[in-house]
């Protein structure tokens, strides 16, 4: 026998630091987390054998087993499923594979996590030194000769050595229970365990009883098998609980048998609260396929489109063929009609809950409506019903807005659906870009996703109405009617303005334009601004502004294109600047500077620096020491 120490990884280490010492009211999600891994195994080995049938030969009935010994102190855990060799033993019980793990670890140090989602993080082994203070693995993988023993007292290392006391196919894992935790070796307290927590498993999960025949502690076959009317709400969240590694409760199931031209059940759930992994950069669904009861995998990209990735749950096809492998199942064309169907169904589902249940629609939307936007511009046919399931916040509504009840809130004369883009929406409501609009009422959505710079350039439209930005482009606000309420008196004084604005602002555009040289594309009167002096906007064929900075921040974009910077003819400020103008000799060169302040002023409003920021603090203190003065 050969003897090695090996010490765990130090994310592991101090994660056992934490589940060894703290007191958790829930530690009897360890059995919970060794059950789930032993009928992982199950089902690895029922895959592994559809190629190779000899692995099960012999031996073909799985289970999962659970033997307290109370003269040892020790509970035991084995299954017949895949096992494991040397390396995987070091691999799966040492290190930590998963992303996102490490935060679970520093949440759960500071206090501020939860045990109960240890499974979610694939660390879900280690919860066994909650109850023991002592593990020992013996497995022996199947179709391999050689069996391994792997025993830590969970403080800093293990020991690996061969060993033949090994069981001949799968694993057997040893808890030396911790002198508080002895109630795991009473058969009521583990029978009620298991109903709890593993009842779906569809492996037998039993009882060992000395002499007498071995008890079945859980209901065994799949549970998407059974009918309906025979599943418990409890059983169905434990169930997704255990497919979903989570801990949160869904916020609806789908349960369905397709017959027809092609059969397959699927049971699916909508998670109540965002996995962590969501926005991971593979965007991969976490569905897991079944071939009649067979598990063949969890990382079926043809499965579900990307934008329904937030979904968990399984997919059992009557179907496909068993014997061909996972990389050729994807390509499968009754796969293809198996999510072609589901998205449908799914997006049913998502019409019905936002019809019958909007509030807790809204928390839907608020958790995922990001991923389902990106199939705006995936384009797989459900564009229109993405359309109607999106849901924005908006410049005159508290909450949640859809496209629907935009279009009935527009104004008389307004063609466009108006956007605007940023981060944040708080700050977005105070753009001078909105003023004219918020003076005629017009409403504007705020698209605050990163997505959002994406799908509104493929959509084009919804219901004949384009979607546009307000801060690109002419405004035509001139088109649309004055809201009601302001009456028409305001109307006609501002037209009157206008006019007296007229002819002396050509001489200030023309004025500005010639100052500001090559960093401005345009200078232009605005239609938008009502309160500010000045704006930048982008010229109606370029990017967006929000998307131009994005790209920069990315180094997408090394430089953003200079833009057209628009002002308000009846600002003060502006009328000033245009009647000092007008008095000539030489006026235009003192009066340079103000032409950098109103594009600096127009910058700092779109939270940029200004263009040369040591010359803007210069101009700056020059004019305030001459007011001052
Ligand atoms: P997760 O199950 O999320 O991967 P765990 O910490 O529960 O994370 O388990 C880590 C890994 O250890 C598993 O992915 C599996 O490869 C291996 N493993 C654990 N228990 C068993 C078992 N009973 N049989 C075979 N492999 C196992
Ligand atoms: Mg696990």
């Amino acid at each position: 026998m050969t003897e090695e120490t090996l010490s765990f990884q130090a994310e592991v280490s101090r994660l056992l630091d934490i589940v060894a010492n703290a007191l958790y009211s829930q530690d009897e999600v360890f059995l919970r987390e060794l059950i789930s891994n032993a009928s992982d195994a199950c089902d690895r080995l029922r895959y592994a054998a559809i190629s190779e049938p000899q692995l099960t030969e012999g031996d073909a009935e799985l289970r999962i087993e659970l033997s307290p010994d109370a003269g040892a102190g020790t509970l035991t855990v084995a299954d017949n499923g895949i096992g494991m060799n040397r390396e995987e033993l070091i691999e799966n019980l040492g290190t930590i594979a998963r992303s996102g793990t490490a935060a679970f670890v520093q949440a759960l140090g500071e206090k501020k996590g939860d045990v109960e989602q240890i499974g979610q993080f694939g660390v879900g082994f280690y919860a066994a030194f909650m109850v023991a203070d002592s593990v020992e693995v013996f497995t022996r993988k199947a179709g391999e000769e050689q069996g391994w023993h792997w025993v830590s007292d969970g403080r800093g290392s293990f020991t690996i050595s061969d060993s033949d006391q090994a069981p001949a196919r799968g694993t057997r894992i040893v808890l030396h229970l911790k002198a508080d935790k002895k109630d795991y070796l009473e058969p009521h307290r583990l029978r009620h365990v298991v109903r709890t927590y593993s009842d779906h498993i569809a492996v037998p999960v039993r009882l060992a009883k000395g002499e007498e025949e071995p008890e079945t502690l859980n209901s065994a076959g799949a549970l998407w098998t059974r009918p309906k009317s025979e599943i418990s709400d409890e059983q169905y969240t434990e169930f997704y609980h255990h497919v979903a590694h989570a801990a949160d409760e869904p916020w609806t199931r789908l349960h369905f048998k397709a017959e027809g031209t092609i059969e397959y059940t699927g049971l699916l759930f909508v998670p109540g609260t965002r996995p962590f992994d969501l926005f991971d950069p593979e965007r991969k669904a976490r569905v897991k396929l079944y071939v009649k009861r067979v598990f063949i995998t969890d990382d079926c990209e043809a499965l579900v489109p990307a934008y329904l990735r937030f979904l968990r749950g399984i997919v059992d096809s009557e179907d496909l063929p068993l014997n061909i492998s996972r990389e050729m199942i994807q390509n499968h064309p009754v796969l293809a009609k198996i999510r072609q169907a589901l998205t449908k169904r799914v997006i049913g589902e998502l019409e019905r809950k936002a019809e019958k249940e909007p509030e807790t629609y809204a928390g839907f939307w608020e958790n995922f409506g990001a991923v389902l936007k990106e199939g705006l511009y995936d384009a797989d046919g459900q564009r229109d019903s993405l359309l109607k399931l999106a849901r924005f916040r908006s410049t005159t509504q508290d909450g949640w807005a859809s496209l629907a009840d935009y279009v009935s809130r527009m104004k008389p004369g307004q063609k466009a659906i108006y956007t605007i883009a940023g981060d944040d929406p708080e700050k977005l409501k105070r753009s001078p870009q909105l003023e004219g609009f918020r003076a005629k009422g017009v409403e504007v959505l705020l698209l605050t996703d990163p997505v959002d710079e994406f799908w509104p350039s493929s959509v084009m439209q919804f219901e004949e109405h384009p979607f546009r930005s307000v801060t690109r482009g002419g405004a035509e606000l001139d088109e649309i009617e004055q809201a009601a309420e302001d009456g028409a008196e305001e109307e006609k004084k501002d037209k009157a303005e206008d006019e007296e604005a007229g002819p002396d602002t050509a001489t200030l555009l023309a004025f500005l334009k010639q100052s500001l040289g090559d960093k401005v594309k345009d200078v232009r009167l605005s239609q938008r601004l009502t309160e500010s002096a000045v704006c930048l906007v982008a010229e109606e064929g370029d990017m967006d502004l929000h998307l131009a900075k994005l790209l920069k921040q990315h180094q997408q974009l090394s430089e953003i294109a200079p833009r057209v910077l628009e002002i308000n003819a009846k600002h003060p400020l502006i009328r000033q600047l245009t009647a000092k103008l007008g008095e000539g000799n030489g006026a235009a060169d003192a009066l340079e500077p103000y032409a950098f302040l109103l594009l600096d002023q127009a910058r700092i409003l779109e939270g940029e620096a200004p263009l040369d920021p040591a010359a803007f603090a210069q101009r700056m203190s020059e004019l305030a020491t001459r007011t001052l003065g």
